[in-house]
């Protein structure tokens, strides 16, 4: 995997971004984070922790816990894992410029598959290059059952949709 992308795009002697320097993965469960993040439009940037970085998705309307709601998420370069715990204000003019917020946070997996991390990180593998994630979320706001589903309307579009199980919301 590789945060090519995410450097080219910032400046770091401007933005307090982390500069994405090769970090250990983690221990345990995998990890989520939900940004805020007030740009010149407001969206929701989703990171699912995975292969040692953060596969990240802009979702413009932001997560929602209804099943009738299909809220698209642009696929986006991968960011370093230690963006999970960034917040702050990225300056004028920089890439993404604008306040960013830690929305929501907490461990994932994917769904019916209680195994350990390499395994996980295997199954999630799959289901991400076959565009199909069905994962579960225990953050404070997004809890249970998700898929996230690539669209053929673009290689980038995909819909993140919540299932319908006990923490979904009408
Ligand atoms: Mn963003």
């Amino acid at each position: 995997m590789t945060l090519t992308t995410y450097k080219e795009k910032r400046h770091f002697e401007k933005t307090l971004e982390p500069k994405g320097k090769k970090i250990a993965s983690g221990r345990g469960p995998l990890r989520f984070v939900v940004h805020k993040h007030q740009a010149s439009h407001l969206h929701w940037d989703l990171r699912l922790e995975l292969d040692g970085v953060l596969k990240s998705w802009a979702v413009p309307k932001g997560p929602s816990m209804n099943p009738v709601d299909k809220r698209l998420a642009q696929h986006v370069e991968d960011h370093p894992l230690e963006y999970a715990s960034f917040h702050g204000t990225i300056p004028e003019g920089e890439y993404g410029a604008g306040t960013v917020e830690i929305w929501d946070e907490g461990v994932y997996a994917p769904m019916g598959a209680e195994v350990e991390r390499a395994e996980a990180e295997k199954i999630l593998r799959k289901q991400l290059s076959a565009g199909h994630l069905s994962i579960v979320f225990l953050g404070k706001k997004l809890k249970g059952e998700f898929a996230l589903v690539k669209t053929h309307f673009s290689e980038k579009s995909w819909l993140l949709i919540k299932a319908n199980d006990e923490y979904a919301k009408k």
